[in-house]
């Protein structure tokens, strides 16, 4: 158990979770070498003051400028005192060295860290979230879908209808390219699968276009802020060769996704005759898909100027 009272505090700033233990280590020694100590980096900025209407009055020379952080670290009798005459005189400072400084006892600087900010405005909570990896700039997902190869149903592969003597048997029009894409998209914003959006127990997507429900996930995706970078696809299928049909379904296939078809790829494998697919039976999609966030839109000024 610790003893109370300690020998030395470092007061943390709750709104800077990106501290890092270095941050901390060199506070507590410069303190326990100099008697008190606060992190901080330098200004980076050349530093404006200014006057009326924002005119500037000074350049400031920033050689000597640093930004103060936390944690601060003193010791405890020595903050506590000053805590107490501040209270008592109805000091107003913006952090606990500037009443040391006040009382005349020297405070120094240990380094701080550039990631070691106050999270102030809403772009601050974006940054803490990418530099703890939630918010990383590319996903990746991955689906796979496979249907019963059925008599009396078209064949609707990647969004096109090809000819052919049977096709797949499902809720929808059964498009297992389009579904495997679908979830890969899902899957990469982390919002579950084409069932759970569109349930096949609802009459209303009896028969339903798959184009159009990929279209609809499509515009979730980038409501999420994300963009498509690529869309690599699989179909395996013993019959009917498909080669002939690659092209019109990466076309068709790009559309949908509002991409270029460079941004598309379509590759179609049998089975060997081996297993379900490869005795014609079904026919099966896998789809992987990398996913880069989208630039704000908000790159026009209301002045017009675009940045
Ligand atoms: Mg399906």
């Amino acid at each position: 158990m610790a003893e109370f009272p300690p020998d030395m505090v470092a007061i943390h700033d709750g709104a800077r979770p990106l501290v890092s233990g270095r941050v901390i280590s060199e506070a507590l020694q410069t303190c326990r070498r100099n008697g008190a100590a606060i992190a901080a980096v330098a200004v980076k900025d050349t530093i404006k003051q200014t006057g009326d209407e924002f005119r500037i009055k000074a350049t400031v020379p920033r050689e000597d400028l640093y930004c103060a952080q936390t944690p601060q670290v003193f010791r405890f009798a020595q903050i506590m005192g000053a805590h107490e005459r501040a209270r008592a005189e109805n000091w107003e400072v913006t952090d606990d060295a500037a009443l040391l400084e006040r009382l005349g006892h020297p405070v120094f600087l240990s380094t701080g860290d550039p990631y070691n900010i106050k999270v102030t405005v809403p772009e601050d909570l974006a940054l803490v979230q990418w530099r703890l990896g939630e918010n990383c700039s590319m996903r990746i997902g991955h689906g796979f879908d496979l249907h019963r190869l059925v008599e009396g149903r078209p064949l609707v592969l990647g969004g096109i209808h090809i000819p052919h003597s049977r096709g797949l048997l499902g809720h929808s029009d059964a498009d297992a390219a389009l579904h495997a894409i679908a979830d890969a998209l899902l899957g990469a914003v982390g919002e579950g699968d084409i069932g759970r959006h569109f349930p096949d127990t609802d009459p209303k997507y009896a028969g339903a276009d798959s184009s159009e429900l990929l279209r609809r996930v499509v515009q979730l995706v980038v409501d999420k802020g994300w963009r498509i970078v690529n869309v690599d696809v699989t179909v395996l299928a013993q019959e009917p060769r498909l080669a002939p049909h690659i092209e019109a379904m990466r076309t068709k296939t790009a559309a949908v996704l509002q991409t270029t078809a460079g941004q598309v790829s379509y590759k179609a494998t049998t089975t060997e005759r081996l297993g379900p697919i490869g005795e014609g039976q079904a026919i099966a999609a896998e789809a992987v898909v990398l996913l880069t966030a989208a630039p704000a839109d908000d790159t026009t000024h209301p002045e017009g100027v675009v940045v």
